[in-house]
């Protein structure tokens, strides 16, 4: 793989503004300006991209979702013979864009964050959040489901669950709880929670961060077996530990990453995805420029310097600080001033938000 031809995966922060306020959220969406192009500027970006030829574009966020012609966005590069995803929290979804979205992407995830309401809504920070969740997950099952009926593919959907400590013992609950309410469903995937944007904040490394046992409890053969022997037979289920987004300099060299770009809704493009510093905007610079300013990124000396003493989630969150603050432009640092302290008894879920208030996954 030459890595510098071009990243296989975009993904594409296309707004900061989000209905929900996790407690990790890595974009801080929803507490932040959404930062939107319009519609014409969103397919400029979009033909920047593919002039990239990923494999596939994730369309994430915030919540992709509010974005008005979003839809349009996505089939416009899927034209281009793109595979385009969906991430969304599920809040928005109606059946009418539930159809939409079946029909434009290939793939659709719906971030559920604990196997019942209780844990779910208050790592999610807002109440009723898993009812939408499960609300949006049963529209999908239905569409699926009328599909196969006539002999037509599946919808390609399923679940992410981002991993901390207060939803790690709920691992085989999804399995045997939430599973069997969507005989549909395709996937579920757990993957341990990064240390980005508001997870890397240190009193949430130290109280939310997997340590390493957990770490290897999740993605532990025998667990991951129990785990699939738990779910219906037609569910993948998948464990992940992340550290391929880690981006330790050694790792690297031996192969181990992701060949990602990740942009942020007004174009600017990330030199690598879980960490702030930009390297320009695809609405003014050569995409393939970019590329190769963030693959040098990769090996410059401060980061390989942060993250080579990295053995824990706790470590990995202090690297990013020390890279955020490093690489970040004067409003990241002023965002990062002002995020809250992470509580030591967790507030209980939101009573009301404004959807889509300043703000973005
Ligand atoms: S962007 Fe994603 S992680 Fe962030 S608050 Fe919204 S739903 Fe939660």
């Amino acid at each position: 793989m030459n890595i510098l031809s071009g990243p296989t995966d975009v993904i594409w922060d296309v707004t900061y503004a989000c209905p929900l306020r996790c407690t990790h959220c890595y974009s801080e969406s929803g507490r932040r300006p959404a930062r939107q192009l319009n519609h014409d500027e969103m397919l400029r970006v979009a033909d920047a991209i593919v002039s990239l030829r990923p494999e596939a574009v994730e369309f994430a966020g915030g919540e992709p979702l509010l974005v008005r012609g979003i839809f349009d966005v996505a089939e416009h590069i899927g034209r281009a013979g793109i595979q385009v995803n969906l991430y969304t929290g599920g809040w928005t979804l109606t059946a009418r864009t539930a159809e939409q979205a079946t029909r434009v992407f290939s793939r659709i995830t719906v971030s559920v964050d604990g196997a019942d309401a209780a844990v779910h809504d208050r790592i999610r920070g807002r109440a009723g959040s898993f009812d939408r969740a499960m609300n949006a997950l049963a529209l999908l099952d239905d569409i699926s489901g009328r599909r196969t009926a006539v002999g037509a593919d599946p919808v390609e959907f399923g679940i992410d669950c981002a991993v901390v400590r207060s939803n790690l013992h709920q691992t085989e609950e999804f399995c045997t709880a939430v599973l069997p309410r969507f005989p549909h469903v395709r996937f579920l995937n757990f993957s341990a929670a990064v240390p980005s944007g508001l997870a890397s904040r240190a009193e949430f490394a130290e109280r939310e961060l997997l340590t390493n046992d957990q770490v290897r409890a999740l993605t532990d053969v025998e667990h991951v077996e129990r785990l699939v022997s738990a779910a219906p037979p037609s569910v993948r289920v998948t464990t992940s530990d992340n550290f391929i987004l880690q981006m330790r300099p050694a790792l690297v060299e031996q192969g181990f990453v992701a060949p990602l770009m990740q942009v942020e809704p007004d174009g600017e493009v990330r030199a690598m995805p879980i960490y702030e510093g930009t390297v320009g905007n695809l609405l003014t610079e050569e995409p393939a420029v970019l590329w190769r300013r963030a693959v040098a990124r990769w090996s410059d000396p401060f980061v390989a310097e942060a993250l080579s003493s990295v053995r824990s989630m706790t470590d990995w969150a202090e690297a990013t600080r020390r890279i955020d603050r490093r690489f970040g432009s004067e409003e990241v640092l002023l965002r990062i001033d002002r995020r809250p302290v992470y509580p030591a008894v967790p507030a209980p879920a939101l009573k009301t938000v404004t959807p889509g208030a300043a703000h973005g996954r």
